[in-house]
């Protein structure tokens, strides 16, 4: 018996829930046969089990920030987990537990106290189900790894409905699975185990702001400089028009850097960013402002304000080793095309890191992203493919891309996983579920 509502299509509530089920305003054109509001782990069984009777596949919601709608399949019951929301700390073990339905900063909030800290996305609406899954490049993910890293146990209702717990010494290869597998994992985790971390007692941001004509320079310098800068210095720079006070300023797009420094001692931090003033067009920075103290809830304001609600978002991505020569021309033209004010490119420094135990196997030096923001439906057309569309022709010098910003729907070819992994995740989608209960990708199958 499902305690939570259940919205079949055609009856009252279900274009709500449907509408309400994606963040994203540009919304998915598949249509779910029923939805569920789930309030238990229960309630979870009992859909699967409900689907399973009906002849039906399930998909799992829970903060709905997939930029695809990946979690909306048709012919599916859509099993929203936002009512799944508790957050559990044990300060002793410095872990955790969290349902998928809550958010990051609720997380960091409850840590806070204990001197712990997770790297949680930067965006803290995003629910940590999706965030989770696909891997989790969060803050101090550039120092602590891949949010993924950091679970080490999961509770699933398997497609059999049974619930299980999945850690290193059970279950093993769903654990896995968990770590990076993103839509493609073959169950519904109820519950995420995580390992915290010691808490950033200083957290600086350094905000330049460049022309677009120093383009070159700035993008040769961030590669240059990306394997110098320790790891707990986060280096993106947005090609966007703008904002202050996280009003976006009507004018041509620049260059902004935003470069955050999570460290113990604020000197520490202030050492790391002061190699951003050995940028050689240092002089033509419109805007400077170095080592300001932050808070997390600061830094959660950034993040949100980047990417806004209320518009229409297309977005695709790639990883990549690409030196200079190649990449600096090659990219020039995504941020000098950025097609709106609310659109943006984000460039992000990565630094070596070893991810060992998760499917999570596509990463590289820099990772690039097109985010189209837009509000006029009639504009769809025009914009919907404008980041696939660059991905598309960067495709020689991309290692594949990262799910968190997945387009599989628009660009199904994209590379997700090493060829090892998707092969070992095949391997145990079809053992965990062989009758294709859970929908995988948006690539291909759908
Ligand atoms: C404004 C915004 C900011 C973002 N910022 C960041 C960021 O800083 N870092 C980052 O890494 N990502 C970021 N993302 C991307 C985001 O983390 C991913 O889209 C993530 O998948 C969203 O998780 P969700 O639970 O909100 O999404 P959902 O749409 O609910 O789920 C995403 C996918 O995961 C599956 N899924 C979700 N929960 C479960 C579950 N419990 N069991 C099984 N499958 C499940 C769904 O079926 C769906 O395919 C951002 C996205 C947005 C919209």
């Amino acid at each position: 018996v499902i305690e939570g509502d259940v919205f079949w299509s055609g009856e009252d509530g279900y274009e709500d829930a449907l509408a309400q089920a994606v963040w994203n305003e540009l919304k998915p054109p598949r249509r779910p046969a029923a939805i569920v509001h789930a309030t238990s782990a229960e309630d979870v069984v009992a859909a699967v089990r409900l689907a399973r009777e009906r002849g039906l596949r399930i998909k799992a919601r829970s903060g709905g920030h997939a930029w695809t709608g990946s979690s909306v399949r048709d012919d599916a019951i859509l099993v929203n987990l936002a009512q799944l929301s508790e957050v559990r700390v044990d300060a002793a073990s410095a872990t955790a537990t969290v349902e998928p339905g809550s958010k990051g900063r609720d997380l960091n909030t409850l840590l806070e106290p204990h001197g712990l800290f997770f790297p949680t996305g930067h965006c803290p609406t995003v629910g940590v189900g999706g965030y989770l899954l696909q891997g989790g490049w969060g803050w101090n993910s550039t120092s602590l790894g891949p949010a993924c890293v950091s679970v080490i146990g999961v509770d699933v209702v398997t497609a059999a409905g049974e619930l299980v717990h999945a850690d290193e010494t059970q279950n093993s290869e769903l654990l896995w699975a968990a770590r990076g597998a993103g839509p493609g994992f073959p169950g519904i985790v109820t519950r995420f185990h995580l390992r915290c971390h010691p808490r950033p007692r200083s957290m600086l941001l350094s905000n330049y702001v460049y022309p677009l004509e120093v383009i070159d320079e700035l993008l040769e310098w961030a590669l240059q400089i990306g394997r110098e800068v320790p790891p707990q210095l986060e280096f993106v720079i947005l090609g966007t028009t703008p904002r202050i006070d996280n009003v976006v300023v009507e004018g041509p797009p620049a260059l902004v850097i935003n470069a955050i420094a999570m460290f113990d001692e604020a000197r520490e931090g202030e050492r790391a960013l002061a190699l951003l003033e050995s940028c050689p067009v240092l002089e033509h920075a419109s805007l400077r402002v170095t080592a300001a103290p932050m808070t997390l809830n600061e830094l959660y304001a950034i993040g949100e304000s980047t990417e806004a609600p209320g518009f229409r978002w297309a977005v695709d991505n790639m990883w990549t080793d690409a030196g200079a020569a190649e990449l600096v021309p090659a990219v020039r033209e995504i941020f000098e095309g950025v097609p709106t004010p609310a659109s943006h490119v984000f460039w992000l420094n990565w630094p070596e890191q070893e991810i060992r135990d998760a499917a999570l196997s596509v990463i590289g030096r820099t990772y690039i992203a097109a985010f189209t923001g837009w509000t006029d439906p009639a504009q769809d057309e025009r914009y919907r493919f404008w980041g696939r569309d660059h991905m598309r022709r960067l495709e020689h010098l991309s290692n594949g891309i990262q799910l968190a910003d997945e387009n599989l729907d628009a660009r199904p070819e994209a590379r997700y996983l090493s060829d090892e992994n998707l092969a070992r995740l095949e391997e145990l989608r079809g053992r965990w579920d062989p009758d294709g209960v859970f929908p995988s990708y948006l690539a291909g199958a759908g």
